[in-house]
Formats: C-alpha cells, structure tokens, sequence
C-alpha cells in the first residue's frame, strides 16, 4: 500500500492520465482497466488540474462567506447559479426556505439525490491555513464543520455525472438538495415533509473529515430542538418585587429540574441548553425570558424524553406563578440509519480513487496545526478507512437532520479528507484547515466517489435492486413517522440578528471577486 501511494504521489504531477497508468503497480492499474468507461470519464474529468481548481474557489467562496443557518443566501446562490448555469433545473426557496434548492438534470428512473449543506458556525472566525488562533474578525462566523467543502462537492459529482448522462446516453436523473441549517439540525424535516425525497431511489450524502471512509446502520441521536418561553410581569427589583412574576425564574427553575431530571434518563440521552432572552437588567423584574433546548436519545426514547423535560417547563412556570406562552419546536429529527449495500458501493469506490497525494507544504502545516493542538505530528492521513459497522453498545452523541432522509430513502454517507486529524470540531483549528489546497483536494476526492457510486446506481440494476430492497426491508420494519409537530414551520428566522451584525464587517473578507 505503501509504494502505491508513493507512485500516486508522483502521479499527482502527471498531467497525461497515460502516464498515471505505466506508473502504477499492476494490481492497481488491473483495477483502473476494469473501470468501465463512464465511470473513467466522470473521474478524468473531476481529476483535471482546472476542475479541481474551479471547485476548490467555489468552496473558498463559501468558506469565507461563513453565513450561518438559513441565512446562508450567497452560498446557497452561488452553488445553485453554477448548477442552473450547466443545465440543471432548479426549484430554489423549496420546502418554503428561501436558501434550500433542489437542482435537477436528466430524465427517468433511476433518481440519485445527492445532499449539499453550506452553513457555518458562530463565533469560529479564523483565518485560513493558520496554524494558530488568528481570527480573519473576531467573534464572527466560520467554517467549523468543512460544510464549504460538502455542497461544493456535491455540485462537482452532479456536474460530473450530468456529462455522463449526456455523452453516454444514459437515462436516469440527479438532484442536487441544498440542505440548510445542517448545524441546527433544521432543514431536512421540513423538506421530507414537502416530498422533496418522494420519488427518490437513492440518496448519498457527503460529510468533510480527517480521513476517507464510510459505514453503515444506526448512527448519532435523535434529537428535539425546542424553545420555552414565559411570561410574566415587571417590578421594581428593589421597591416592589413583590408585585412581579420573574420570567427569568421559571427558566432557572425549568433547568433546575431537567438537570435533576439527567439522572433518571436512558444513557444514550444528551441534554443541553442556551438561555436565549433574562431581563435586560436586575432592576427590573423581566417578565419575558426563553431557553432553548436540545434533547437527544434515540428513537424509541426521545420522544418520552422531550415529554419529560416539558413537564419541567410546565413545573417552572407553576412554580414562579408565570406562564408557558411558547413551546416552539425549531426542528425534530431521527437516529440516522444508513444502508449497508449503499455503503459497501461507496467502499468500493473509496478503495478505487484512493486517498489523495498530499504535498510536503500541506503536511508541514498539518504538523504545524497538530504542534499547536498538543497532538501527535503525523501530518495529513495516508490511509482510506475500512467500512465501520455499527456500534455494538450505542452510548449517545451527536445529531444530524441527514438522520430524516435515511428513513425516506436509502442513504449512506461518505467522509472525505481535507481537515487535519487531530484538528477539534466545531473550533478555530478546523476553520483554519477547510481552506485552500487539502480542502481542494479533498472535496475533489469527494467528488469522484459521489459520481462513481452514482453511475454504479445508473448502470447496474443489480446493485441499485440490492440497495433498494435492504431500504424496502428496512422500512417494514422502522416504518417512518416524523418527530416533527404538524403545525412547526421552518425557522427561516434563525441566526437573522447574528448575519445582520457580522454580513457588512464580514464582506470585506469575500473571495468572490474572480469568481464565475
Ligand atoms: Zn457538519
């Protein structure tokens, strides 16, 4: 494995795709000749020096936009203007979120849907390939999460995949969803809900990581997002505070009994909380204040989780002689639940591509940042990983809305390179590393085992029959039934006041002048 990724280091120099294949070992040149040739036309032309770039500055764009859940407005234009502008359809504001699209080429069966998120996080501000916290404005967004990286590489795949289709004739369509507010976990049950997946065979989604890898079954937690809010009435704090209703107590008292209530909640169970509006000043008895709340288990316990935790509101609002006026579910989505024959498909195409040749620029930073982080300096990752199974024993952790769309159609996730092992998540130091040559290069990766799986799904009935009834299995038995309440509607308010402050401070750090 070692030499092979010697010569495909060398190989990256290579300009002609000849030469590439007298460079390899015969085992893996063996491999490429038994590439059929769309699948050889897709990974050519995603692996062309001016492909990578061209995607690789869609990404930076992104990147240094940073606009945070539902407002991610120039992201969200600028991959759906580059689709529309290669002939895909688009139906942009769907699921009535104006930042969420759905573009569309070809015709006929099968559908491949293809996820795409682009929005960032608050206060990760940093500039780009700094070993070292430098934020580009301090206290400002950032790309914490490579979700630059993913709706690029999604965009590159269906490009790919759309001159396929055209060339070889193929029949079958790509859709593109623009996925908003992955972050807050907001956007996919919303779009489920408006059928965006009803007719969809299968779907790959695609997440930016530390290495190359993909997996299978149950994965993450559930998860309810919900607001409380209580009103009460104003007092003197001082002179009559007798007189007020402190809506700020019946938060701390909510909390107070939620934390209690942790003890008594099924292990794989997560709860967290933002106080989001207590007063304006101790003077003055606040008669308005709202928490929010995550709520995180599995399937089967999340809903009587959530339950308990809103009788702890109730109890907080009987308790300080206020009232409940607000129970707002933001967003509520399910365990992810990814499928096993989708993601054998994408191992296999990870195996074929292969991890990408890193230069000793791009390791030297890598060491630099994983200095800097106290961790080990091993540079860049050199290896693909095996397929993960399933955890035996599920203890909790993280949620995504990618968890709604397995449940509607079959769906795997592949992880690409580009991040820097070692760097945190949801930090400065991931900002730093989703920018420039390794996230070109990793989103390209990205790319070639998106639109390699793809024309496995459009070329083998076979394999897309096998995906097909391990879903329809699936399905019989976890048939779907949405967390979400009927009368929640998307959050498109989220995060308005936060881009409101940073957009104008930020502008002066966009990339998009050279752009399209
Ligand atoms: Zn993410």
């Amino acid at each position: 494995m070692k030499a092979y990724l010697k010569v495909r280091r060398l190989a990256w120099l290579l300009p002609a795709a000849v030469s590439l294949f007298i460079m390899l070992p015969p085992d893996v040149a063996a491999k490429k000749e038994n590439v059929p040739p769309e699948k050889k036309f897709v990974l050519d032309w995603l692996a062309q020096p001016q492909t990578v770039e061209r995607f690789g500055r869609i990404s930076d764009v992104v990147w240094a936009y940073a606009e945070l859940g539902m407002q991610e407005f120039k992201s969200s234009k600028l991959l759906a203007d580059t689709l529309e502008a290669e002939g895909f359809t688009l139906e942009r504001g769907a699921a009535g979120m104006p930042t969420c699209f759905v573009a569309s080429y070809g015709s006929g069966r099968p559908v491949i849907g293809l996820l795409g998120e682009f929005d960032a996080l608050p206060m990760l501000s940093q500039k780009g390939r700094v070993p070292k916290k430098d934020p580009l404005l301090e206290g400002a967004p950032g790309h914490g999460c490579g979700h630059n990286t993913m709706c690029t590489a999604a965009a590159a795949a269906a490009i790919a995949l759309k001159q396929a289709l055209a060339k070889f004739g193929l029949p079958g369509t790509i859709k593109v969803f623009g996925s908003p507010a992955e972050e807050t976990i907001a956007s996919r049950p919303y779009m489920v809900r408006a059928g965006l997946f009803k007719d969809i065979d299968v779907v790959i989604d695609n997440h930016s990581s530390t290495g190359l890898s993909t997996g299978y079954g149950r994965d993450g937690n559930a998860v309810f997002s919900v607001i409380f809010t209580f009103r009460g009435k104003t007092a003197h704090s001082a002179g009559a505070p007798w007189m007020g209703r402190s809506a700020l107590d019946a938060v701390e008292v909510t909390n107070v009994a939620a934390n209690f209530l942790r003890e008594h909640l099924p292990p794989a169970h997560r709860l967290h909380y933002i106080i989001l509006e207590g007063g304006e000043a101790p003077n003055v008895v606040p008669d308005k204040a709202s928490v929010w709340y995550y709520i995180r288990n599995t399937d089967e316990e999340v809903e009587a989780m959530y339950s308990r935790v809103l009788d702890c509101a109730k109890a907080g609002a009987l308790a300080t002689g206020t009232e409940l006026v607000g129970v707002r579910v933001l967003s509520a989505v399910h365990q992810r639940h990814a499928n096993k024959s989708l993601a054998e498909m994408i191992q296999k195409n990870i195996e074929l591509v292969g991890m990408p040749a890193w230069t000793e620029e791009e390791n030297a930073f890598a060491k630099a940042l994983q200095k800097e982080l106290g961790k080990e300096e091993k540079g860049m990752p050199v290896e693909p990983g095996k397929l993960k199974e399933p955890e035996t024993v599920f203890i909790g952790g993280g949620s995504s809305d990618v968890g709604e769309v397995t449940l509607v159609a079959p769906t795997a996730t592949l992880s690409f390179p580009g991040q820097v092992p070692g760097a945190i998540g949801h930090h400065w130091s991931t900002v730093a590393a989703n920018f420039g040559s390794t996230a070109w290069k990793g989103l390209n990766t990205g790319a070639k085992i998106i639109a390699a799986t793809a024309l496995d799904l459009l070329t083998d009935p076979r394999q897309l029959k096998k995906v097909r009834d391990e879903f329809t299995a699936y399905s019989l038995l976890h048939p779907y039934k949405p967390f979400l309440p009927a009368d929640a509607q998307p959050p498109i308010d989220l995060n308005q006041e936060l881009m409101k402050k940073w957009r104008d401070l930020m502008r002066a750090f966009y990339l998009d002048r050279d752009i399209q």
